[in-house]
């Protein structure tokens, strides 16, 4: 899989280096790259933003700059300069300036070894928007087959809401998601949290297959995953339970999906509500 992400702070996914997803990238399973939107501008201050139409508080991120540098991780041709796509002087202010700690002509930072990637596989543009759906484990699970994701963090108020509506009409995938109901600085944590969640699922990227097979939110019947013990049996007093420890698979596993069950009906009812009935065992209809 190629990912693509757009910041004006790239060096945020330097942390993509470490753990898992750089094992994955050492294998050539996955390809990172981090681009610093402000090498697309071509005014002296390298801004994204300018203020809103209509009025209102703060900055929104202009569409002429992200559409050159997405036209271009896209493969699409740049649409004629006189038609009032791209290439547009910018009306530059001197609040719209680079952000503290930007420093010009940066090229993109890869954290990856080469890799192998389906080159013939249709991209999907993703933006991190709080006014967006909620991006779940079957967004991560659907998401996790794609070639090549490509993401755009907003910062400020957010992107001029036309670059999704513009790509769209061009036949991309655009998505936008919410990654929860409160308002961060800006995408890059939200990408950073659909990364994880996407590329953990991706074949190979797991040691052990199977970790992610029983999982919360996951499966046809999803629930709150049971809770989970390690040795000692009794640690400060506390006993693991004791059907756990008995060897007979049998009780563990129902011992673990009664938990499941009334834990999920507990904190997350509108999960067991979401149910499909067939899901459910005879023994699942008593709990
Ligand atoms: N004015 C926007 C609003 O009230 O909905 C908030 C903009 S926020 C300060 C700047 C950027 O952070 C957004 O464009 C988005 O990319 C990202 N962001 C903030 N909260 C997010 C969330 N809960 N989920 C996904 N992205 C988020």
């Amino acid at each position: 899989m190629k990912i693509d992400i757009v910041s004006v702070f790239p060096e945020y996914f330097d942390v993509f280096g470490l753990s898992l997803m750089g094992k994955a990238q050492a294998k050539g399973l996955l390809e990172v790259k981090a681009h610093n939107l402000r090498d697309w501008t071509h005014d002296v201050h390298h801004s994204v933003d300018d203020t809103p139409v209509g009025g209102g508080a703060g900055m929104v991120m202009k569409p002429e700059v992200w559409a050159e540098c997405l036209d271009e991780l896209l493969g699409l041709n740049t649409p004629d300069v006189c038609a009032g796509g791209n290439g547009e002087t910018d009306a530059v202010t001197p609040q719209s300036g680079p952000e503290p700690g930007w420093e010009p002509a940066e090229t993109s930072s890869s954290m990856s070894q080469p890799a192998t990637i389906p080159a013939s596989d249709a991209p999907v543009l993703i933006f991190p928007n709080p006014s967006a759906p909620l991006f779940t484990q079957s967004d991560a699970t659907e998401l996790s087959h794609a070639g090549h994701l490509l993401f755009g963090c907003g910062r400020y108020e957010g992107y001029d809401a036309r670059i999704p509506d513009y790509y769209r009409a061009q036949g991309i995938d655009v998505r936008e998601y919410s990654i929860g109901d409160y308002v961060l600085n800006g995408g890059e944590v939200a990408v950073s949290v659909m990364v994880e969640a996407i590329t953990r699922l991706m074949p190979g990227f797991m040691g052990n297959p199977d970790s992610i097979v029983e999982e919360s939110y996951t499966g046809e019947g999803a629930l709150l995953e049971h809770r989970q013990y390690t040795k000692p049996a009794v640690w400060r007093g506390l006993a693991v339970p004791e059907v756990l420890l008995s060897g007979d698979h049998g009780k563990v596993d129902r011992f673990r999906r009664d938990e499941a069950l009334a834990r999920t009906a507990e904190i997350r009812p509108d999960l067991i509500e979401a149910l499909d009935c067939k899901a459910l065992d005879k023994a699942d209809r008593k709990t």
